[in-house]
């Protein structure tokens, strides 16, 4: 084992007890000491529809005591390859959606002007709008990989431009966002207009509909992927939406028919070679989460990203 900051052991401490961070890792360090910065983002002032998601990051880290460091499928090694940790939470304005945009873009700025990589737990989608606002900043417009139901590609929601359905409109018209670049996996569902998905395919994106994914294993998707991203940098964004709600029932703007959990981790461990910069995990709303298993899911796609990040060494 490494000296870098590792989860707490369930036979050192029981997974019920000890301080609930991600995965309990030991959330003392300084970002000038990590590669890898997981940080809360609890806000869901953009929700269109039932609220929560303010709530994710504290149960996405309660569930996720039950996460061990080791993939036993890919034989990734996170923590002893990265020098990852919780830095704990983005303080948003529950009062003021507008004052929280800005404090997120700039609590990502600092991390990133540390060279970290950030995983974020939400929070609903809005907070990818200031999250990519801190990327481009520091990497110029990045490719991305979106598993949504939904596009989130709206010119407003109820005349607002800055909501959870909007964010990609706007990362698009700020030039934070290589178009090409993009692929969108998963989207279906209703409309509000028979072309609701045609803006993105304007904008070079691929949009992938949850029926091509239907019935089938996602991994030549993902080869075709990878070829399209290149080698540039690429943000991962994952509403947890994108999943069926049977599998994922905790999330505010549930739709029918969606991803499995085992192509969420095809899509994921898919992106391994790619130049990821930052990653995502939105849209838990744990309330409507009864069991628990919606955010012990969040928790697993949380994991399975960090053992795709650049310099995860691979155990033979
Ligand atoms: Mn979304
Ligand atoms: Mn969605």
């Amino acid at each position: 084992m490494s000296d870098n900051p590792q989860p707490l052991g369930g036979n050192e401490m029981p997974r019920f007890g000890g301080i609930t961070t991600f995965m309990r890792l030991p959330a003392t360090s300084s970002p000038e000491d990590l590669d890898v910065a997981v940080v809360g983002v609890p806000f869901d002032i953009g929700t269109s529809n039932r609220p929560g998601a303010r709530f994710g990051p504290r149960a996405i880290r309660e569930e996720s005591v039950l996460l061990r460091p080791y993939n036993m499928a890919t034989r990734a090694a996170p923590f002893d390859s990265l020098r990852i940790d919780d830095t704990g939470d983005v303080p948003t304005n529950p009062y003021n959606l507008a004052d929280s945009i800005g404090r997120i873009t700039a609590h990502f700025e600092e991390l990133l002007r540390h060279g970290l990589v950030t995983v974020a737990m939400g929070g609903d989608h809005t907070i990818v709008l200031p999250i990519l606002r801190a990327m481009a900043a520091e990497h110029g417009p990045v490719g991305l990989v979106h598993i949504d139901a939904h596009t989130d590609i709206n010119d407003t929601m109820f005349g607002e431009k800055i909501a959870h359905g909007t964010p990609f409109r706007r990362a698009v018209e700020e030039g934070l966002l290589d178009g090409p670049r993009v692929v969108q996996i998963g989207v279906r569902g209703t409309g509000y207009a028979a072309d609701d998905f045609d803006w993105s395919r304007e904008q070079g994106f691929r949009v992938v509909q949850v029926e091509e994914c239907w019935h089938r294993s996602l991994d030549p998707l993902m080869a075709e992927v990878r070829d399209q991203l290149g080698a540039g940098p690429v943000y991962l964004s994952f509403d947890i939406d994108g999943l069926d709600p049977s599998f994922a029932p905790g999330t505010g703007t549930p739709e029918v028919a969606g991803l499995t959990t085992i192509q969420a981790l095809e899509i994921i461990r898919g992106c391994r070679g790619l130049d990821l910069v930052g990653c995502d995990l939105v849209e838990v709303a744990p309330v409507y989460d009864a069991s628990g298993a919606t955010s012990l899911t969040a928790a697993n796609m949380l994991y399975e990203m960090l053992c795709v990040l650049p310099g995860v060494v691979y155990r033979q």
